[in-house]
């Protein structure tokens, strides 16, 4: 991410932590989420998007028409499909946005892939989770030091690690930042029905039966009346399918 600023040293006053530790914004729309995040943060706080999903499309767009000045992350795992690569670029040039790319440590995954392989992630949960680590958490820890806010496109609906998502959080894992999920509410129909109001540009893989696109190795297209994310780590249980971004290192213990 280019010239970032400095952390604020106290970004959230206490009356607005003991709201967000609560259930206060609860009760409010998306947008007036958002607003408010962006009134109290902007420029230290970013949309984490990985265009991969219809959700940071649509927070992008919400985002865009409160600030078009609003920030945009993407991680480049370098093992994304081309979609992904040539949806970023349309961003571009219909929002005129110049996204803020992040990418692993070279030497990290350099010396990965020559003692585990290119295609490490299949042979365990704990390999797989190593390449998330590197190609993702490691990178997403990096871009969040420079913020005192981010905005992330989880919903409830998404399956069982992430039902109990709040609209505002404070992010304990990434330093007590605070974490915006302005769409933890939505389900999925909502979700597309923006798009189409608004005629937003999504991932083109969503079309041919990927609900949900992430690297190109760890995702698949789902069947009719599976889970949103039953194409993500297709080959492991339930319980282990997230990347550990969202994962709360003291619930979880494990950190990824
Ligand atoms: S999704 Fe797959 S390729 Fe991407 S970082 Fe995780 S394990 Fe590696």
């Amino acid at each position: 991410m280019s010239a970032p600023p400095q952390r604020s040293e106290n970004p959230i006053d206490s009356d607005t932590l003991e709201r967000i530790s609560g259930a206060g914004f609860e009760a409010f729309e998306a947008e007036a989420i958002l607003k408010w995040a962006l009134d109290t943060f902007h420029p230290r706080i970013a949309l984490s998007a990985s265009f991969g999903g219809p959700e940071g499309m649509v927070i992008l767009d919400l985002m865009h028409r409160i600030r078009p000045d609003a920030r945009v992350f993407v991680l480049d795992t370098g093992r994304l499909p081309q979609a992904t690569y040539d949806l970023i670029d349309r961003v571009r040039d219909r929002y005129g946005k110049a996204v803020e790319v992040v990418f692993p440590e070279p030497a990290a995954v350099q010396e990965m892939v020559r003692r585990d392989g290119m295609n490490l992630f299949y042979e365990s949960v704990a390999k797989r989770q190593l390449c998330c680590r590197l190609r993702k958490v490691e990178p997403m820890n990096r871009a969040l030091a420079e913020l005192d806010a981010w905005v992330s496109g989880l919903r409830r609906e998404q399956g069982v690690t992430r039902a109990g998502t709040p609209k505002v959080e404070v992010d304990r894992a990434h330093g007590g930042i605070v974490k915006v999920n302005p769409l933890a509410d939505w389900d999925t129909d909502e979700v597309w029905q923006y798009v189409r109001d608004h005629d937003v540009p999504t991932n083109r893989l969503h079309r041919v039966g990927y609900p949900s696109v992430g690297c190109d190795p760890c995702s698949r297209a789902v069947k009719a009346g599976e889970d949103e994310r039953a194409g993500r780590w297709w080959w492991e249980q339930p319980d282990t399918r997230e990347c550990g971004i969202h994962v709360d290192e003291e619930e979880d213990g494990s950190g990824i």
